[in-house]
């Protein structure tokens, strides 16, 4: 039987891990921390019964995509929820903007800029499964939809600051600055729009659902699966050599570029282990859990429905702080995600008092406290919110990074969003995977299609491994020819 081991298991190891034993492979995930899962984890960090997400929170690209249709994580106990509001954008004078399911709805509440936001997003939306279909998998691929990726890039392709100039309301500018945040970069970048594209798109198309029982829902029902194949997962154990992990046929790192450089050492041929060492990380998080009694209460009132809330003032602030954290800068008005998932999943909170997960982008590195800021930047836009707060949990940076290697000095999307690495990552190469070693594939979000709690970078490096060994075959047989063929063997 074909060996198998997966180093980190992460939603792309475990994913990476699934498609191996799927195909038959005898698999074995090893992890450094005491549990499973890596950004997919939740703990009671604030008040007992109260539910965070220490990690992700929000899966718009998670729950329709080539891994999800192949394995049935449902059955393995995984459900998703949504919240009545995708995601929100307030601003001073308890004005706002807010992303609803229905394209029509969200436009209707742009005023003056609800055309425009249906013209950009509406046909976008009706293509989105095509258009997901080419940007989920490496950039060199001869494109099935070159028409339906032609409009994506039209949008994506610009910097957000161009994007945004589509839109003449404070309301509507700044709904799409937040969006267009989430790249972590510089919104006067080329190709910085192409993550806000996508999750504004998303969010109508799928919207942005959380793992009922908090994202550590998505990790169990991952392992369950895994092990119904009959894979298993080591916890507590750091690799920090291959030579450590015996002589398995197909070795799946889920790492960041220079700790799988680390791991294969003179392996490497000298020119990919350069090219994984200059490897590029990106700006950090500063998280702070909020156990907040009543919720908070936004001046924006559609924002106390929202799942997301995008916390930094108008466009020009985004840009302005995106600006000064990549430069080395805290500013003084972070950019802040706050995420209020106990609206879709209610269980996670006690009584009137609810989980809020919120985390400021920061300088690589950050070795401050940004919690005053956070609490303050909420304030702004939730008078009453600190009288509210009756308990926090701080992840500084550097708790960050110790608690996950992949988060190098805290880049929690584990690699920078430049124009260069959102099309070649983790170098420029015609299979991203390939680590330059037999048998050794990296399959974590330093992969294509990069970050995301949805497992499928595992899922195309494990399909590149198996492809290699002439096991493809047996993946993508239909689920009863497999079955059938179990049954003879027997
Ligand atoms: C605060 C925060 C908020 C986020 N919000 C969202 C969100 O809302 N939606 C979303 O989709 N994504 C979100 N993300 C990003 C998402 O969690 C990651 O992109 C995703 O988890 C990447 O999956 P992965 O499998 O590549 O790596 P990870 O999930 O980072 O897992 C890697 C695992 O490998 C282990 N490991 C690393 N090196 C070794 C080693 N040498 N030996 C053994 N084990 C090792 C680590 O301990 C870890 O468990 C967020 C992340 C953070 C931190």
């Amino acid at each position: 039987m074909t060996q198998g081991v997966v180093v980190g298991s992460g939603p792309n190891g475990l994913a990476a891990a699934i498609t191996l034993a799927a195909a038959g492979v005898s698999v074995t995930v090893l992890e450094a921390a005491q549990t499973p899962g890596g950004g997919t984890r939740s703990g009671e960090v604030t008040v007992p019964g109260v539910l965070h997400d220490e990690c992700s929170g929000f899966h718009p690209l998670a729950t329709d995509n080539p891994f999800s249709r192949r394995f049935d994580l449902a059955a393995h106990g995984l459900r998703w929820a949504l919240p009545p509001v995708q995601y929100a954008h307030p601003l001073d004078g308890g004005r706002g903007a807010a992303v609803h399911r229905s394209v029509a709805t969200t436009a209707a509440g742009l005023g003056a800029d609800g055309d425009r936001y249906a013209q950009v997003f509406g046909p976008l939306t009706d293509r989105f499964d095509a258009i997901a279909t080419e940007f989920l998998q490496p950039m060199l691929h001869l494109p099935r939809h070159p028409v339906a990726l032609g409009r994506f890039g039209l949008f994506a392709a610009p910097p957000a600051t161009w994007v945004g100039r589509l839109f003449s309301t404070d309301e509507a500018a700044a709904l799409w600055a937040g969006v267009a945040a989430h790249a972590f970069h510089p919104l006067s970048t080329p190709l910085s729009s192409a993550i806000g594209v996508a999750l504004g798109t998303a969010a109508h198309r799928f919207g942005w659902p959380v793992a009922v029982g908090g994202s550590q829902a998505i990790a169990a029902a991952m392992v369950s699966l895994l092990t119904s194949l009959g894979g298993r997962v080591e916890t507590g154990v750091q690799v920090s050599a291959i030579d450590d992990l015996g002589s398995p046929d197909i070795v799946m790192l889920d790492t960041a570029p220079g700790a799988a450089a680390g791991i294969l050492g003179d392996r490497q041929p000298a020119r990919i282990a350069r090219a994984y060492h200059r490897y590029r990380h990106g700006p950090a998080a500063f998280q702070v859990a909020f156990a907040v009694r009543d919720g908070v209460p936004w001046s924006y009132a559609p924002a106390r429905d929202a799942g997301t809330v995008h916390v930094a003032g108008d466009a020009a602030a985004v840009v302005a702080a995106e600006r000064g954290v990549w430069r080395g800068r805290l500013p003084d008005e972070p950019f802040v995600l706050v995420g209020q998932q106990y609206l879709a999943d209610p269980d996670r909170s006690v009584g009137d008092i609810h989980p809020v997960d919120a985390y400021a982008h920061v300088p690589t590195g950050f070795r401050g406290n940004a919690r005053d800021q956070i609490i303050a930047q909420i304030e702004r836009f939730a008078p009453g919110f600190r009288k509210r707060i009756v308990a926090t949990h701080v992840r500084a940076t550097a708790d960050i990074a110790a608690d996950n290697a992949n988060y190098v000095a805290g880049d929690i999307v584990t690699g920078a969003n430049t124009a260069g690495q959102l099309i070649f990552r983790p170098r420029v190469a015609a299979n991203p995977y390939a680590t330059g070693v037999d048998g050794v594939f990296l399959c974590s979000a330093a992969t294509p299609p990069g970050a995301g709690a949805h497992g499928l970078a595992g899922w195309h490096a494990a399909r590149s491994a198996l492809r290699r060994r002439g096991l493809l075959d047996t993946l993508d047989r239909p689920a009863g020819a497999v079955a059938a063929d179990a049954k003879r063997v027997r």
